[in-house]
């Protein structure tokens, strides 16, 4: 009698089948089993199994083959995903620094568009706007301005004498004396040439006289390396009248400034 098949045991299913057709083999192969009417079919079993097997792996292979192409495939296109992104991010800030300093330049410009380049004060175009400005505040508030129109005195001379680049270190030092002498809220620019504007917001002529003489002192004490003689100014004041164009209060400034000069200089009128 063939002794009966023990169970598989619980293995992987791989090893189990490979066991158990080792052991239908052998069984098969045994002279003892030659007659057994289940041989034959057993014998067919195995093969058909054994097919099946075979079969079964290739589809596994195959399988496994399409899960690399497809991991492949995503991680490439993840890759590319990472690379666009970086790429992208790049350009961003790329775009930010040119925009960033787009703008500064524009700043700069603009503020070089309103600066005098030799003494760094504001330029007659910034005193224009701000002439505008305070005659709109003053109309506005009712708190009228003083204008003043500072003319350096004898500075042909400064150039004929020590020549222009002397000249134009006293034009600076003289921008930094005004500077020194006026309140953080008074403004003053380059009117043209070696005349200066002085404007006084909220301000009445008893105090603006006041603070003009603080000027004309201020740059009377400076000293020069190059000359042993003191520099000194003329002033013309003009308080702004409510309702009139700023040009009108120039225009009185500087017939104030002329008088100045006619009655003998390094003074100031009104
Ligand atoms: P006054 O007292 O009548 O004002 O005499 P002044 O010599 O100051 O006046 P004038 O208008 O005859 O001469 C002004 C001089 O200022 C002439 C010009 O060469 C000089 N000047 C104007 N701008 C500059 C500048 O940027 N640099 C230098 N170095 N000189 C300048
Ligand atoms: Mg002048
Ligand atoms: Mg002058």
């Amino acid at each position: 009698m063939p002794k009966p098949l023990k169970p598989p045991k619980p293995v992987l299913l791989a090893d189990t089948e490979a066991e158990l057709s080792c052991q239908i083999e052998a069984l098969l192969a045994d002279p003892a089993h030659q007659s057994n009417p289940l041989r034959e079919p057993l014998a067919h079993l195995l093969a058909c199994n054994q097919v099946h097997q075979a079969q079964l792996r290739r589809l596994i292979r195959i399988s496994d083959g399409y899960q690399t192409l497809s991991r492949r495939h995503h991680e490439t296109l993840e890759n590319q995903y990472e690379r666009q992104l970086h790429r992208l991010e790049k350009l961003a800030r790329i775009s930010d620094r040119y925009q960033n300093s787009l703008r500064e330049l524009s700043e700069t410009l603009k503020q070089a568009s309103l600066q005098d380049s030799l003494t760094g004060l504001g330029n007659r175009r910034f005193l224009m706007d701000r002439l505008a400005q305070e005659t709109e505040r003053a109309n506005r508030k009712q708190a009228p301005f003083t204008l003043g129109i500072l003319d350096v005195d004898w500075f042909k001379t400064i150039n004929d004498r020590f020549g222009h680049e002397a000249g134009d270190t006293a034009l600076c030092a003289i921008a930094q004396a005004i500077t020194r002498a006026l309140r953080e809220y008074d403004v003053c620019g380059r009117w043209g040439g070696e005349e200066f504007l002085i404007l006084l917001p909220e301000t009445s002529i008893e105090f603006a006289l006041r603070i003009a003489q603080r000027v004309c002192d201020e740059i009377k004490a400076t000293r020069f390396d190059f000359m042993e003689e003191r520099i000194t100014a003329s002033l013309g004041l003009s308080v702004y009248r409510p309702g009139e164009r700023f040009s009108d209060t120039l225009k009185r400034a500087d017939e104030a400034l002329l008088r100045a000069k006619a009655n003998g200089r390094d003074r100031m009128e009104a």
